[in-house]
């Protein structure tokens, strides 16, 4: 049987010891009250529900699928979810980081992140229901009239409703310009809405009695492309103002995916028969507008694979000291038996310390962005306001990709530790490689996060945030410089930033010659920056190991943390001597081959 324990420790390490979030917190005014202990009673009280009431719903989730009705239109999750969200929304999960003003419970959102990183570990299928209601409640209290706020916003928190992000079409995802869903204005100020969604994740369900459908399209009057997109509100039911449930709004689901994984999450082809919806923000704004969702959802990606990695790598640990085969190179380990348990390999090892390097990078790196987004929404002073989402900008697409691509290979990684028994579904290990597939592809494809990283968020403002993060980086050499425990961690990070340095100025300099170089390099860049960022929290974590160890701790964790950071900067960083050469290789190799491509 499978199992799963919320990392409960090493989200204390990297919360308490590594960001000291309690100070940060503490520094805002809607965090001034909240203290450890109350953090580390939500976080276990969120490991029980993620633990007791949704991991075991994964694999049945996983067998049963979603079901549609084709006659009513209505879409049967897998035994056990309605119930499972009956309590979530009971428990107040829902609430935890949404505005009091709405009914929330107004916790930052770096707890949140936590909760979230154990609900995908345990089911990521379920958890994309709550997920894209959070994304939409986002959404809607950033950009949503005083009324569609005090509609929407108090159900979404409680979870009484959930939210959906209506994007693609079927001749549209990556260039949502092409989009053709019409919105027509009528007398009442609300608007008719026609057209064909597909690929909607909880497009329809039976979880709650609402579905809060956040649909792009075009009004009348749209210029051509992404400048003429609008966003609309677009209910299930049509709500009346008291907020009881009123008509049936024109918008079904006419069919659900069949694919790879995340079986238990519905995947809706919507239909839009002119149903009825409200404008959120400016007409022709809306991809501004929807980009509150995205970026939230961006970060809610990697902490699906995040979570996801995390789980496989604690069955494949469990299964690696359990099974035995062969005997160890360097002589028998467990002589009473007839063969010693496959952990005694090296490559056994090199597997499970990879997808454990990468499942404390990425937590590291997303809890870090969860705090700047908590200073961005709450600190006093504007310019440190900006710093914080000009950072956030930064690292998001490195959160949703570099997370992702990792998260794909660590959970291939662990089924291959199970060999044969990976493969089959006794064990629930391919489930969690089919599952971690569409990180890599939906909020925006790997390669549009590397294309946005490096086009717009390092080229478009000619390196500046970038350097804000080298100076992060400059610091910690700075304050370490004379520490040799600390050498093998830092001078690495340091010897990378100065490579990126140059590589920055390199692909810029060729781009303006030749946008195609740009395009050429990105996604090589991606994965080089996200080895910088994953390096410079590895040796912060390393530094507070050492203080700790250096305090005469005898706690284990100190040490263990040391060892998984020396493999991951003897085993993966290294790969940066292979990217850098990769993405100075030009655009000519790929781009001067049609004979090739025939
Ligand atoms: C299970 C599932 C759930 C989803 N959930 C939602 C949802 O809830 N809401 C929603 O709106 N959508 C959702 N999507 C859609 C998803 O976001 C899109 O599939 C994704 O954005 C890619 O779009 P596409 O499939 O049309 O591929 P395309 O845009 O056709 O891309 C095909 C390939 O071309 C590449 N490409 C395209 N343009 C460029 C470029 N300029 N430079 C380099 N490469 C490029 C892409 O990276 C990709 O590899 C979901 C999809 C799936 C499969």
């Amino acid at each position: 049987m499978p199992i799963y324990r919320p990392p409960l420790r090493d989200m204390q390490f990297i919360l308490h010891e590594v960001l000291g979030v309690s100070d940060e917190l503490q520094a805002l005014a809607p965090h001034a009250q909240l203290d450890q202990g109350t953090i580390d009673a939500v976080l276990e009280e969120g490991g029980k529900f993620a633990t007791e009431v949704l991991f075991p719903l994964n694999i049945g989730g996983d067998e049963e699928g979603c079901t549609l009705d084709q006659t009513t239109h209505a879409v049967s999750t897998p035994k056990g979810f309605k119930e499972a969200y009956t309590r979530y929304v009971a428990g107040g999960w829902a609430a935890l980081s949404c505005d009091p003003a709405y009914g929330g419970q107004g916790l930052p959102m770096v707890l949140n992140q936590c909760f979230y990183e154990m609900m995908n570990s345990a089911n990521q299928a379920w958890t994309m229901y709550p997920g894209l209601s959070h994304g939409a409640y986002e959404c809607l209290h950033a950009h949503g009239t005083r009324e569609q706020k005090d509609l929407y916003l108090p159900r979404l928190t409680n979870g009484e409703w959930t939210g959906t992000m209506c994007l693609t079409e079927s001749h549209c995802g990556t260039d949502l310009g092409l989009l053709r869903t019409r919105a027509e204005p009528r007398a009442d100020g609300s608007y008719r809405i026609t057209g064909e969604k597909i690929f909607i994740s909880a497009g329809e369900h039976d979880l709650a009695s609402n579905i809060v459908h956040l649909v792009l399209a075009r009004l009348p009057d749209a210029p051509a492309g992404s400048k003429g997109i609008s966003l609309f509100v677009v209910p299930k039911f049509e709500p009346r103002a008291d907020g009881s449930l009123g008509e049936r709004n024109a918008i079904y689901c006419a069919g659900l995916e069949h694919k790879m994984g995340i079986h238990g999450n519905a995947t809706a082809q919507l239909v839009l028969e002119g149903a009825s919806g409200s404008l959120v923000g400016q007409p022709h704004q809306g991809l501004a507008a929807m980009f509150v969702m995205m970026n939230a959802a961006r970060l809610g990606v990697g902490n699906q694979s995040l979570g996801l990695t995390e789980v496989a790598y604690q069955n494949a640990l469990v299964y690696a000291r359990e099974r035995i085969q062969m005997r160890s190179l360097s002589g028998a380990k467990a002589k009473d038996r007839p063969a010693d348990p496959i952990i005694v390999h090296p490559d056994v090892r090199r597997m499970l310390l990879t997808a454990k390097a990468y499942a404390e990078g990425a937590r590291a790196l997303s809890l870090y962005c969860a705090l700047l987004l908590d200073k961005e929404r709450s600190l006093p002073d504007g310019h440190l306001r900006q710093d914080c989402a000009d950072m956030l900008a930064l690292l998001t697409p490195i959160v949703k990709a570099f997370t992702t691509d990792n998260g794909f290979e660590a959970t291939t990684l662990c089924q291959q530790v199970l060999g044969g028994h990976g493969y089959i579904r006794e064990w629930g290990m391919e489930q969690h490689v089919r599952d971690a597939r569409i990180n890599m592809i939906y909020e925006g494809t790997n390669t549009i996060q590397a294309l946005d990283l490096l086009g717009r968020k390092v080229l478009g403002n000619n390196g500046a945030t970038l350097r804000k993060f080298g100076q992060l980086l400059g610091r910690l050499a700075a304050e370490e410089g004379g520490n040799g425990k600390m050498t093998e961690f830092i001078e690495p990070v340091v010897n990378l930033g100065r490579q990126m340095t140059e590589l920055t100025t390199d692909i810029g300099l060729r781009s303006l010659q030749n946008p195609d170089e740009m395009g050429a390099a990105a996604v090589d860049y991606l994965r080089a920056a996200g080895h910088l960022v994953f390096g410079y929290f590895f040796a912060r974590m390393a530094q507070v190991a050492l203080r700790k160890i250096a305090a005469g701790s005898t706690d284990p964790f100190y040490p263990a943390k040391l060892q998984t950071a020396r493999f991951y900067f003897a085993r993966l960083f290294p790969e940066t001597a292979t990217l850098i050469p990769r993405a100075r290789a030009g655009s000519g190799v790929l781009m001067d081959t049609d004979l090739a491509l025939a």
